[in-house]
């Protein structure tokens, strides 16, 4: 059994300064110098998990392996590190009051009254150490939201106990925002101060100190912040603003945060690891010359972050063929037949992005003719392979008002329907089709070759199906269904095979993509793209 160190990344000033990343990166860095690691992140909502949050909400919901519905900093963490997560590296504040609320109605606490502390600090614990048991050398643990926030105060309080708990070696890394002041032209650590007086509050002492920036600091930020916060200049940390998120763990091995967080565990410091190939893909990342144009259609375009995993796996495939892919979102509800060539014509290749209900449909399904009609290459995600099956039945197969019986419930042609399971389904969180689930790939595939498989394992969120009461229909006018479940029969993948390259996947490559391990499906969708 190893001895397993905890690592704590906590937040200061604001949200959304890239604790994510800061994660990740530090979790490669230790990877690569041979330590296993695993990364959690503790969300202080109380839903129990994001997968009933509308998206501006918080962005994209990533799914797991073993179908959890999670954070999008999970994302990141398999996508820099090829950790596979799954539920256990994503728990909220709902999660820990429904297991605590549980265990009382049950009698565990003998008569006790059930409070924060312990019980509910105890249950953060518990949940930490869980991943500490599965024998890595390091869990970092990422606490979502800002330090001072009324609802992460548990969070921080769980710390403090765990610090104090003598057989357990925690880090603690507080990442802070240093904001610019253009007309003194001056970095201003107070915040950052003040962030960290709040955590003393609560008898936490951060060790290492990442400071979010967008110019250098000065060597006097630098000894500012470390004599008012408490470390050592060694344990001051800057976090430079860069084009690409994938650059950090280069900037992270630069300014020493893996070496400074091994010494603070006491352990021998070997020579550091070159990251050759990372920095090759970083490389191509930024510099590859040859563009593709590619349309993102959704209908949560102000929002980036909703296709987060879409976008980083265009990245990681545009780095694996020497591309830079140019995405840009497209709003479907702004797209009619009558501008829709305006539009779209000037692209390589069309995206149309998975979703939920109405809004917006319509304008998927036109862009999906468009590109059919015009052999531009087009991938389906999800609800994007939906609507390429909705868009053939209506104008190749002649079937007016086709449609999926979650967009019109009593269309004439359900050729999308709820699937079998899910008519009596009542709850909404965590009850659709979620997780790891087997395709088998034809061979005839124009994805073969880059998988180079028959036997696939993709990842799925949805309640509706290609119905197989048309298969035969489809098949006959030319969309193929060239990946099926082999244990239900549901169609996981329809192509085209007569167009340049149409390709519908009622999976989600998106999650699968690494920036090693770049996904098939996109590489093939690229290639396509770049011809
Ligand atoms: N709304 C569709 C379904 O539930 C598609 C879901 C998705 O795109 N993730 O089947």
């Amino acid at each position: 059994m190893k001895n397993t160190k905890y690592i704590f990344i906590t937040g200061g000033v604001t949200s959304s300064l890239g604790k994510g990343i800061i994660s990740s990166s530090l979790a490669k860095l230790l990877q690569e110098r041979g330590y296993s690691v695993t990364i959690q992140k503790l969300d202080p909502y109380i839903n129990i998990d994001p997968g009933t949050l509308n998206p501006y909400e918080h962005g994209e919901c990533y799914v797991t392996n073993d179908g959890a519905e999670t954070d999008l900093d999970l994302g990141h963490y398999e996508r820099f590190t090829d950790i596979i997560t799954s539920q256990a590296n994503n728990v909220t504040t709902g999660r820990i009051y429904q297991s605590v609320i549980n265990k009382e109605r049950k009698g565990d606490y003998l008569g006790k009254t059930v409070q924060i502390i312990p019980h509910i600090t105890d249950e953060i614990k518990r949940r930490i150490k869980l991943l500490g048991k599965q024998d890595f050398d390091f869990v970092i643990t990422e606490i979502g939201g800002t330090v001072g926030d009324i609802e992460s105060y548990p969070y921080i309080e769980a710390i403090r106990q765990l610090k104090w708990e003598p057989e357990n070696l925690v880090v603690v890394i507080h990442l802070t925002l240093v904001p610019y002041l253009s007309s003194s032209k001056e970095l201003k650590t107070k915040p950052t101060q003040h962030s960290v007086k709040l955590m003393l509050e609560s008898g936490v002492q951060p060790d290492i100190i990442v400071l979010r920036t967008e110019h250098n600091l000065t060597f006097a930020v630098r000894e500012k912040v470390a004599k008012f916060c408490n470390v050592s200049m060694n344990a001051v940390i800057e976090s430079i603003d860069v084009s690409t998120i994938y650059e950090v763990p280069l900037l992270m091995q630069k300014e020493k945060l893996d070496e400074v967080v091994l010494s603070k565990f006491n352990l021998k410091i070997k020579e550091a690891p070159s990251l050759k190939k990372w920095r090759k893909i970083v490389n191509t990342i930024k510099n590859a010359d040859q563009k593709v144009k590619i349309a993102l259609v959704g209908k949560y375009v102000e929002l980036p972050d909703a296709y987060k995993s879409i976008n980083e796996a265009l990245i990681h495939a545009g780095a694996h063929l020497n591309l830079k892919p140019e995405i840009q979102f497209i709003h479907s509800e702004k797209l009619e037949n009558e501008n829709i060539s305006e539009i779209l014509a000037s692209f390589d290749g069309v995206l149309v992005a998975p979703g939920f209900g109405h809004r917006g449909i319509e304008g998927k399904i036109d862009a999906v003719r468009f590109v059919r009609e015009h052999n531009i290459p087009f991938l389906g995600i999800c609800l994007g392979l939906q609507c390429a099956v909705i868009e053939f039945a209506r104008n190749v197969l002649n079937m007016k008002d086709a449609n999926s019986t979650e967009m019109h419930q009593n269309t004439p042609f359900p050729v999308i329907d709820l699937m079998e399971e899910q008519k009596s389904v009542i709850n909404l969180g965590g009850t659709m089709r979620l997780g790891s689930y087997d395709c088998i790939l034809s061979k005839k595939s124009k994805l073969y070759p880059e998988y180079g498989k028959t036997n696939l394992k993709e990842r799925h969120r949805h309640r509706y199906e290609f119905n197989n009461k048309y298969f035969k229909k489809f098949e006959d006018a030319g969309m193929k269904a060239t990946g099926i479940n082999p244990d239900s029969d549901l169609v996981e993948i329809f192509e085209i095979p007569e167009h340049k390259w149409f390709t519908g996947v009622q999976f989600h490559p998106e999650y699968k993509s690494t920036v090693l391990n770049p996904h098939p499906v996109f590489i093939s969708f690229l290639n396509a793209c770049k011809k």
